[in-house]
Formats: structure tokens, C-alpha cells, sequence
């Protein structure tokens, strides 16, 4: 019997208050309101303890690619816990699963990446890529490059590693982080910070940031260069065209790796398997989760290139890491039934010349809302900047992310989850989203913005 069953909505909400601590939640402030109840989904709908139908506008967060529900992962991973419920990875023992998804992985990422740590979830990966990128580096016999930069208003994950790696100052500030060793610089984001520039200008002046970065901080001290393809959490932002390009020729003028965390952007949100792909980053590490199981069940991992395998692996010795759930069985197994349904059903060629492109025009239609200065996707991932006076990218509203989280709550109760970051309104949807939906989710966006304005 399901849980939701046996509870009552009022007990359940009672003893949600009571007992459980919510992520990223003001927890006091919620438990007055009480939680919202999602008891069921199928595809991109979710249902609430109420019984109300609630398009999934966000891929739960940003992850279930295949859509809610699909039966036959749930089987793959039941024949495997049948089978072989948990073994671990660990000293020289290995099981099929976790063999047949190292080997897939290998055959969909970039042609120079051909081994995968695996981990449990996107912030143990970038706890993983710190203390990899250091190994390397002490294995090349550089162990004085210890330094990572990370970007302002990134978001690599909640641990000690993940936070500080990220550059959400509200995180720094709780828990006196960022750790010794990362330093942080400008993102590119155009519509916010990019005052009177070109979009094209501001993509080389804010990438050749990172170029003063490492002249201040010296190229032999600094490790890595992380960051994610278009930055999700921090409100989806798409670097301007010229940005990459510049990252890239300085990445390769330096000795520096470069880790591109795909743990939003990989498995099709793009239109491509990964970010990577999409901008050709040609990476050394890529932190992946979420759409790699679409979180059917939590797994997580890195990819190394053949470069960083040449320091961790072919020159011997133990990396004393590890988890113990690294390659956790069932955990493989859903990831592989989920990228078995993502080739079967082309969801990748699909974001990219289909469905991607049909709400991106939607999507662009909104920008000419009065409330909208900025409407902006890539493959199937995006944002709408709210503004209070249009055409005008420097005026922000007085109470800085209150329009957003109106605009979200409007939006749940007209059937659509958005999610607000400050005041930009963001969608992930399901890759397997189909037209009539994509119609209807524009539809209700446009009813949202008509009800904040
Ligand atoms: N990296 C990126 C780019 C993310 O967006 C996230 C989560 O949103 C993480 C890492 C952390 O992943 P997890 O929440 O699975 O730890």
C-alpha cells in the first residue's frame, strides 16, 4: 500500500512538520505553510495529495530526463536486486552492471574520455574532482598545484567540496567556506553584469578573468578551472558565443585542467549527451549525475580523460577515495535501463531538432512580455529574466527576488512548476515533453506572467 494511502494529508503534512529537516528550505517558515504533497507522476505530470495534476515543468530538479514513471526501469532494477541487491567497487572487486556502465559511458562521452569514477550523486563527483585534480597533479610531480577556480554564482553541490568549489556567496556565508584553495571569478552573465558591452565583448573580458586570476595566483600553483556549460542553479546562464572559445585558448596556453561539471547539462538537456559536446570543450574531468539514471535511483560520477588517466592510473599507486556505494548495482542497473530508453527513443537528436526547438520559439514569444526583459534556452533548458521597467537591464526591482517567488507560487496553482531564481523564472522539462505539452506549458507560463504583471 502506498504511503499515501494509509496517511491522511493533514497527518502527513503534521508529521512532516514535526520530524523532517527539508533541503534548501526555511523549515520554520514551511512548516507554518505545510508542504506541499506530490504523491504520484507519470511522465511530465505530477499529481498532489489534493488530487491536482501539476506539469513538471523542472524535470523534478533538473534530472528525469525519460520522464516520471517508466515502468521498465523500475524492472531493471528490480531483476538486479534480485540478483545482486550491493556489492561493492571496492579492492579489486567488480560486478556486471557497474562494468556494462563504465562501458557505456565510455561509448557516449567525448572520444578522449574513456573512464568513469562513480559516486552516488553531482556533489560527491566535485568532492571527488578535488581531491582527483590534486592526486594528479602530486602524481606529475607538481604538488604545489593545488589551487581551483571557480566562477561566482556556480553551483557544483552542498558539500564541503561542492559549496566551495560553487560560488553562492549565501552558502559561503554559513560554515565559513569556501575551504583554503578555490578561488572565484566573474561568471558571464550578460543581462545582469554586463553594463554597456556587446554580449561578444563581455564573453572575452569576463573569460580573460580567469587569465588575471592565474597571473595573480601563479600558473604553477593553480590546478583546475571548473564550471558548468550554462550555469543551471544560478538562474540558467548561457554564455555569450565568444566566451568559450577564449576559456578554452587559455586553458590550453596554461597547464591547467579543465573540469566541466555536466551534471545539469549532460544527458540531453542540451540537445547534445553533454554540454561538452554542445560548446566543444573538450574537457579533462566532467562531474555527471542527475539525467544519468534520471534519477530513478541516486548515482553519480566523473569521467577522466585519457590525460588525467595517464597521472591517476598510469603511474601507479592507490587513490585512497571511495564511497561505499561507488557503482552501487541497482543504482547501474537504472542508469542503464534510463540511457537505454534515451537512445531507443533518440531523446538527444529529439531535444536537438524537435522538441528544443519548437519551445524555444514558444519560449522566445514570451520575451516580449511586458514583465519579461530577457527570454533565453538552449536545448531544453530556460529562463526568463523578470524586469520592472523593459528594455532597461540595469533597473532591478526593490525586493530583489519577491516578483520571482510570486511568480513561481502563481505558477504552481496554474498547474506549472517554474522555479524561481531570484527574480528568473526557469525551466527543465522532461526530454520527453511532446508538442501538445510544450503548447500548454507556454500557455500557462503566459498566464503566470499575465497574473504577476
Ligand atoms: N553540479 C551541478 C552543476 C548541479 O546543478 C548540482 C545540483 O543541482 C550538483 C553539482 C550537485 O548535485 P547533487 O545535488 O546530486 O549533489
Amino acid at each position: 500500500t502506498a504511503v499515501s494511502n494509509i496517511y491522511p494529508t493533514a497527518a502527513l503534512r503534521a508529521a512532516d512538520a514535526a520530524h523532517h529537516i527539508h533541503p534548501f528550505s526555511d523549515t520554520k517558515e514551511l512548516n507554518a505553510e505545510g508542504s506541499r504533497i506530490i504523491t504520484q507522476a507519470d511522465g511530465v505530470w505530477l499529481t498532489d495529495s489534493d488530487g491536482n495534476r501539476i506539469m513538471d515543468g523542472m524535470a523534478g530538479l533538473w534530472c528525469v530526463q525519460v520522464g516520471h514513471g517508466r515502468k521498465e526501469i523500475a524492472d531493471a532494477v528490480h531483476k538486479q536486486m534480485c540478483e545482486l541487491s550491493y556489492y561493492n567497487t571496492f579492492f579489486k572487486t567488480t560486478h556486471p552492471p557497474v562494468v556494462a556502465l563504465a562501458e557505456k559511458l565510455a561509448q557516449l562521452a567525448p572520444d578522449h574520455m574513456n573512464r568513469v569514477f562513480f559516486c552516488s550523486s553531482g556533489s560527491e563527483a566535485n568532492d571527488t574532482v578535488f581531491r582527483m585534480v590534486r592526486h594528479y597533479w602530486a602524481q606529475m610531480g607538481k604538488p604545489e598545484k593545488q589551487v581551483i577556480i571557480g566562477r561566482w554564482n556556480g553551483y557544483h553541490g552542498s558539500t564541503l567540496a561542492g559549496t566551495s568549489l560553487g560560488g553562492m556567496k549565501a552558502m559561503h556565508g554559513q560554515g565559513n567556506l569556501p575551504v583554503p584553495g578555490v578561488h572565484h571569478i566573474d561568471q558571464p552573465y550578460w543581462f545582469g553584469e554586463g553594463g554597456d558591452m556587446s554580449p561578444e565583448d563581455f564573453g572575452i573580458a569576463v573569460a580573460r578573468k580567469l587569465e588575471e586570476a592565474i597571473d595573480q595566483i601563479g600558473e604553477d600553483k593553480v590546478a583546475a578551472f571548473i564550471a558548468e556549460p550554462i550555469q543551471g542553479a544560478g538562474g540558467v546562464i548561457i554564455p555569450p558565443e565568444t566566451y568559450w572559445p577564449e576559456v578554452k585558448r587559455i586553458l590550453k596556453e596554461r597547464d591547467i585542467l579543465f573540469v566541466a561539471d555536466e551534471v545539469i547539462c549532460g544527458f540531453g538537456r542540451l540537445g547534445s549527451w553533454f554540454g561538452s559536446d554542445y560548446y566543444d570543450l573538450k574537457p579533462d574531468l566532467m562531474p555527471i549525475a542527475k539525467g544519468l539514471s534520471s534519477g530513478y535511483l541516486p548515482i553519480g560520477g566523473v569521467m577522466v580523460s585519457d590525460r588525467v588517466a595517464e597521472g591517476i592510473i598510469d603511474k601507479g599507486g592507490e587513490f585512497y577515495h571511495g564511497y561505499t556505494y561507488s557503482g552501487h548495482p541497482a543504482c547501474a542497473a537504472a542508469a542503464l535501463a534510463n540511457l537505454e530508453i534515451m537512445e531507443r527513443e533518440k531523446l538527444v537528436e529529439r531535444v536537438r531538432d524537435d522538441i528544443g526547438p519548437y519551445l524555444q520559439k514558444h519560449w522566445q514569444a514570451l520575451g516580449d512580455h511586458p514583465l519579461v526583459g530577457e527570454a533565453r534556452m538552449v536545448g531544453l533548458v530556460g529562463a526568463l529574466e523578470l524586469v520592472p521597467v523593459k528594455g532597461d537591464r540595469t533597473k532591478k526591482f526593490a525586493d530583489e527576488g519577491t516578483v520571482g517567488t510570486i511568480c513561481r507560487d502563481i505558477s504552481f496553482k496554474n498547474g506549472l512548476v517554474m522555479r524561481a531564481v531570484s527574480d528568473r523564472m526557469i525551466i527543465s522539462p522532461p526530454l520527453v515533453l511532446s508538442h501538445e505539452e510544450a503548447d500548454l506549458l507556454a500557455a500557462t507560463a503566459k498566464k503566470t506572467l499575465d497574473e504577476t504583471y
